[in-house]
Order: structure tokens, then C-alpha cells, then sequence
């Protein structure tokens, strides 16, 4: 069937940049969408009025890279989803590998964070994905089909689920071409048989390493529907590239 899904590129500064920064990277980002693709910044809290600022007038969508279970309160050093709204956000990402692992976040959590994301307005980038050694002993589909079904809420409006494989990131890394096929049709099915999930449209993000050499070769294969970018969303020429190939895989 004929997807009618638009590629989404998103860039995830994680906890780098400065004012000075900002203004470089919302240029190649305001550069990189067009009418062939969505793309969004995901700066640290502190640099989302300024870039909020740099891209407004583009359709450059601002994004968080996280978000409390809570709302508002005795929460020291949380962000609330409505915060990030009122700060310009359009999407968070939540249950990325390192909040995974850096602050044990379970996917109950993550399911948690979605729901109150999406009752703010923000569509929700769901992360998953099987370290190494699941993956080695042969359990890379199952465990990614337990974090979608644990942390996926029932609805979801604007769900989007990236892939990224915990060893691949930041790595230099990426999963084979076959691998994520297979992978990205296996949560496609798994959204499928979710109640209040749209399958079909759901977009679903490969992240790991991407990087102007293997941006075309990973967004070419079935079931990708844009990127999840770290490393390289820190570089303009870059990511602007990145973004390029994912419009040209439409
Ligand atoms: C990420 O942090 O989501 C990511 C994919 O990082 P990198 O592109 O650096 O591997």
C-alpha cells in the first residue's frame, strides 16, 4: 500500500550548545524542511526560547528532549510537558536509551511521560531498542516489541516511534539495512494489533550513528520514515544533508 507518510529528520543536541550555537543549526534546519519533509530541533531546555526564536516563520518544529509525569510543582530540575508546550514545543522525545539507562527509566515511565505529553498537545518520539547483547542472543525483535507495548499509552495522537539501537548510537555504528527492514516492519506490526494506535501512520524513525554517507542507504528501506539524529544534527552542513536525503527518499 502507498504510504502517504511525510519523512521526519529530528536533531537531538542532547546536553550540548550555547546561545551561540543555536543560530548556525536552526539556519541548516530552516534550510533542510521543505514541502518533501518535516524537520525538528530538539535543544536543550535552556536554548529552546532561542531557537523557538531562530526558526519562527519556517516549519521547523521545536521538540523536548524529555518531560515530567507531572504537570506542575515540587518537581526541582523537571520540565513539564506544559512548559514545553508554552515554550513552542510540538514533540518531545521520551524514553531515549540514555534516560533509559542514565536515570533507569522503565518504559511504565515512559508510557507515563506520553500520556501526559500528549494531554499538553505534543506528539510524542517514543525510543526503543535492543542493546548489544540482546541482540546477540537472538532477542532484538522481542525486546523492542515489549518496550512499544509497555510504553506506547492507548492514545496517541501523532505518535512517533524511533528505532535505535543502544549500540549504535554514538558509535559510529549502524544496524544493517536487512536488520532494520525487519525490525521496522516487526513494530509496525506490533502498532498494528495496539488499540487507539494508528499503524499506518504512525512514523517510524531510525536512529544510530546517521550521517550524510549512510543517511540515503537507511532511509531508502521500507517502513523508515525519517531519522532520529544525534551526533551529526550537531553539525550544520550535516544535518542539512541528512535532511536532503530523507526528502529525496520520499
Ligand atoms: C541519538 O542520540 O538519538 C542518536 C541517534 O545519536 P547518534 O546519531 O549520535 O548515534
Amino acid at each position: 500500500m502507498a504510504t502517504t507518510r511525510r519523512p521526519l529528520v529530528a536533531g537531538n543536541w542532547k546536553m550540548n550548545g550555547l546561545r551561540a550555537d543555536g543560530a548556525a543549526l536552526a539556519a541548516a534546519a530552516r534550510k533542510g524542511a521543505d514541502d518533501r519533509c518535516d524537520v525538528a530541533l530538539c535543544p536543550p531546555a535552556t536554548l529552546l526560547t532561542t531557537v523557538a526564536a531562530a526558526i519562527e516563520g519556517s516549519s521547523v518544529l521545536l521538540c523536548g528532549q524529555d518531560c515530567a509525569t507531572e504537570t506542575h510543582g515540587a518537581h526541582t530540575g523537571d520540565i513539564a510537558a506544559p512548559m514545553l508546550a508554552d515554550a513552542g514545543c510540538r514533540l518531545v522525545i521520551l524514553g531515549h536509551s540514555e534516560r533509559r539507562h542514565d536515570h533507569g527509566e522503565s518504559s511504565a515511565l515512559v508510557r507515563a511521560k506520553a500520556e501526559v505529553a500528549v494531554a499538553a498537545g505534543l506528539a510524542p518520539i517514543i525510543c526503543v531498542g535492543e542493546t548489544e547483547a540482546e541482540r546477540n542472543a537472538g532477542g532484538a525483535l522481542a525486546v523492542v516489541g515489549q518496550q512499544l507495548s509497555e510504553s506506547v499509552p492507548d492514545s496517541a495522537p501523532g505518535l512517533v516511534v524511533a528505532y535505535e539501537p543502544v549500540w549504535a548510537i554514538g558509535t559510529g555504528r549502524t544496524a544493517s539495512a536487512h536488520d532494520v527492514a525487519e525490525m521496522h516492519r516487526h513494530m509496525r506490526d506490533c502498532l498494528d494489533t495496539m488499540t487507539g494506535v494508528d499503524a499506518l501512520a504512525t512514523r517510524l524513525l531510525y536512529g544510530g550513528s546517521v550521517k550524510p554517507g549512510n543517511a540515503a542507504e537507511l532511509f531508502a528501506v521500507a517502513d523508515v520514515d525519517g531519522g532520529l539524529i544525534g551526533g551529526a544534527a550537531l553539525k550544520a552542513n550535516d544535518f542539512w544533508a541528512i535532511c536532503q536525503s530523507a526528502a529525496e527518499a520520499v
